[in-house]
């Protein structure tokens, strides 16, 4: 029944493996369960959120905490960028300058695919890989639906409130999940 040569096999399976990293699978999962349905990798949106929601107007990363830089400290000392590492993200002692300045590269890039898809009206929202360890999973996935059904509220269910302060209280809606 199969067709593929073994190299053909192991370039497919490396193909795979490297798409469908594990903490993203974790989280797709997590919400196909609950009744969520999504796109993956938006090629044509900023920064290829990893899903897409579109009934949510939606972006969800799945963020890997030491590409990332999750939680480090990130401060502007004697005229240059010094980064403490966190837990999440220990920033080797080997060629230092180099990983500090490649993490540093990458927030700055997420901040900025973010605050473009934010302009088009998409809400974002990062998961961290250390928010998907077996301990955490279930809540972290349990509060990221509750989110996905508060924006969908949000954006759907004050139109259908008859209610005479609405438009003031429009105005005053905070954003959900933006940083
Ligand atoms: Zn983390």
């Amino acid at each position: 029944m199969d067709k593929l040569t073994p190299q053909q096999r192991h370039a497919n399976m490396a193909a795979i493996h490297s798409k469908d990293t594990k903490p993203e699978m974790i989280v797709r999962r997590g919400l196909w369960k609950r009744g969520f349905r999504y796109r993956l990798n938006h090629k044509r949106l900023p920064g290829h959120p990893d899903l897409v929601l579109r009934k949510y107007r939606t972006c969800i990363f799945v963020n890997g905490c030491f590409w990332h830089g999750h939680r480090i400290n990130l401060q502007f000392d004697d005229l240059q960028f010094t980064i403490s590492s966190s837990e999440c993200c220990k920033i080797p002692k080997t060629n230092r300058e180099f990983w500090v300045a490649k993490i540093r590269r990458n927030k700055e890039r997420d901040k900025e695919e973010q605050r473009k898809l934010a302009e088009m009206g998409w809400h974002c929202i990062t998961v961290w890989e250390c928010e998907l360890t077996p301990k955490r999973r279930e809540e972290t996935l349990e509060s990221l639906a509750f989110t996905l059904n508060h924006i969908w509220l949000q954006d759907h269910g004050a139109k259908s409130v008859p209610y005479p302060q609405l438009e003031e209280e429009d105005m005053q809606m905070p954003m959900a999940a933006e940083e």
